[in-house]
């Protein structure tokens, strides 16, 4: 492999990151003041049209219509202080899938948007552990200072805490809700107050400044200096390369609504989170800087239109130059593709419309031959690893209206697994096969291209089980005899591995207890 400067620099310049939170925290606004700074958009909400970015954008709407598969919010790239970012979207509420975890096995670093009333959320906590798992490093960002929130010194207590993780807060908020002010910046010791619409921050160089005593109230001020003096002493300062290696989370508070705040993170970004990181292989780790193209599926959007059947592969790029028309190596296939159409996420520059570097995205149209995990590869074939399985959360059985076809569903169930839509696992006891995701979404899914695309009408009907974790063991005999012992709580995988099926949280720890030579896995790496 050789390395190319070229490549390497841009590489360098690429922020590829995502927004974890829980619903309604503010990831959407905090998003659109995202874009707004980036250039992306004139006033939230509003997609600037011009020049390359209107063409970008009305080539997504073309691909939208004719191929029924809305993409154009799945990834949104926009230029800062120098850097390309690329913000990949991780779909919350009743989108929430498994795509959502798969999504941050693609970036390099995430920010978590938290309520600065209500703290750790579910949802923020689950997301945060699928990044820990790979050592994402994350940025906090506390939102709606603007409103009435918890002390924030008990806030960044309840975050390190919850998360096992040190929290370095950047700024500090003066006053909350009505009274919030702004921020004093802990390292420079400069303020930015919070403005009005047409200008939301106002920064003043210095704590002593004259100017400040007329904006903020002298005991508000007295109260900081008293803070600071706590707060310096209490809580961890910012040191990069605790927070590259995930056990350190800079915090910043700030108001999303009031664009408050918005800057500071974005800086923050620029200077300290990763760049494209070297992506893990079977056989070695992938550079960034090599002068060969290679990238991996981790996302698979279908058509729900059963007379369109094409995908499109969201694929990450770990390394190379790309370059619309060329021919790559699906590896899975040993097979070539020449990606004449790829969707590029890119609104740059006209001459870069048509290429792209680690750290990018770009939507790979197809028929249906890639499918989650796959490598796609200009030199050497390439086994990612890194893009597992995830341990479902809703199990489902299949039931299905004609009983003749059961030939028919069990392919089209492996096939759909295979792709990515759903997991399936056959009970060692008992004839029902047993679908498993993360979201709702993704059984409608299901039942929809079960019926569309297979002509297989399927009912889903509550199975006994809340999760299942993948079984394994360094030794054989254990496994055998746990295998045994436990059957009628068993399953096996598409691959054949042996997952247990939980019916509780309490049966889950019971059982890790009773079993300690067994392995119990959150996530499996795809075969
Ligand atoms: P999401 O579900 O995480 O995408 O959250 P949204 O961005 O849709 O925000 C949820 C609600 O919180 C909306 O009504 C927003 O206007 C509101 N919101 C978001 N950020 C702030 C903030 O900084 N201050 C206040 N007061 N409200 C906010």
């Amino acid at each position: 492999m050789a390395l190319s400067p070229i490549v390497e620099a841009e590489a360098k310049k690429r922020r590829t990151f995502a927004i974890i939170s829980h619903p309604d925290a503010g990831k959407t606004t905090l998003t659109e003041k995202l874009l707004l700074f980036g250039g992306a958009i004139h006033l939230a909400g509003e997609v600037k049209a011009k020049g390359e970015r209107r063409r970008a954008r009305s080539d997504w709407m073309k691909i939208e219509q004719q191929r029924g598969i809305s993409v154009s919010t799945s990834v949104m790239t926009f230029d800062y202080g120098g850097c390309t970012f690329n913000l990949l979207d991780t779909p919350g509420h009743e989108d929430f899938s498994e795509d959502t975890y798969r999504t941050l096995t693609a970036v390099d670093s995430a920010v978590m948007v938290i309520d600065a009333a209500k703290g750790i959320e579910p949802q923020t906590l689950k997301l945060f552990q699928v990044c820990r798992m790979r050592d994402v490093p994350i940025m906090a960002f506390i939102n709606k200072m603007d409103r009435e929130a918890k002390d924030p010194i008990e806030l960044l207590d309840e975050i390190a805490s919850r998360l096992a993780l040190d929290v370095a807060p950047m700024n500090w908020p003066i006053g909350m809700g009505q009274n919030f002010r702004g921020v004093l910046e802990r390292e420079s010791g400069r303020l930015t107050l919070l403005g009005d619409a047409s200008e939301p921050e106002q920064t003043i160089a210095d704590r002593r400044s004259n100017s400040l005593a007329d904006r903020v109230p002298a005991a508000q001020l007295a109260d900081l200096d008293e803070t600071m003096e706590l707060v310096d002493g209490a809580l961890p300062h910012f040191d990069v390369q605790s927070y590259r290696e995930g056990h350190l989370s800079p915090a910043f508070f700030g108001s999303a609504l009031r664009t408050f705040g918005i800057r500071a993170l974005l800086d923050g970004l620029v200077a300290y989170a990763p760049p494209p990181r070297p992506q893990a292989s079977v056989d070695r780790e992938i550079e960034p800087g090599e002068d060969k193209v290679a990238g991996f599926v981790f996302k698979v959007q279908a058509n729900m239109d059963p007379k369109h059947r094409d995908r499109v592969a969201f694929v990450r790029l770990c390394s190379g130059r790309f370059m619309r028309g060329m021919k790559l190596t699906m590896v899975r296939h040993a097979k070539q593709l020449a990606v004449s159409n790829p969707i590029f996420f890119m609104a740059g520059d006209r001459e870069l419309a048509d290429e792209a570097w680690p750290g990018d995205i770009i939507g790979v149209p197809n028929h249906g031959q890639l499918r989650v995990g796959d490598a796609l590869t200009e030199g050497e074939p390439i086994k990612f690893t890194g893009i597992p399985n995830f341990a479902p959360e809703i199990l489902m059985r299949v039931r299905l209206g004609d009983p003749m076809r059961a030939k028919h569903l069990r392919k089209a169930l492996e096939d759909l697994a295979e792709e990515g839509v759903t997991q399936v696992f056959r009970p060692m006891i008992g004839a029902d096969w047993i679908v498993g995701v993360v979201g709702q979404l993704q059984l409608d899914v299901l039942k929809t291209r079960l019926e569309a695309e297979y002509n297989l009408p399927i009912d889903f009907e509550s199975a006994p089980y809340v999760t299942a974790r993948w079984c394994d063991a360094d030794d054989s005999r254990a496994l055998d005899a746990f295998r045994t012992q436990k059957k009628s709580s068993l399953a096996e995988d598409r691959d054949g591995n042996p997952v247990y099926l939980a019916r509780n949280t309490w049966d889950l720890n019971r059982i890790q207890d009773d079993f300690p030579a067994i392995r119990f896995t959150e996530t499996r790496e795809r075969a």
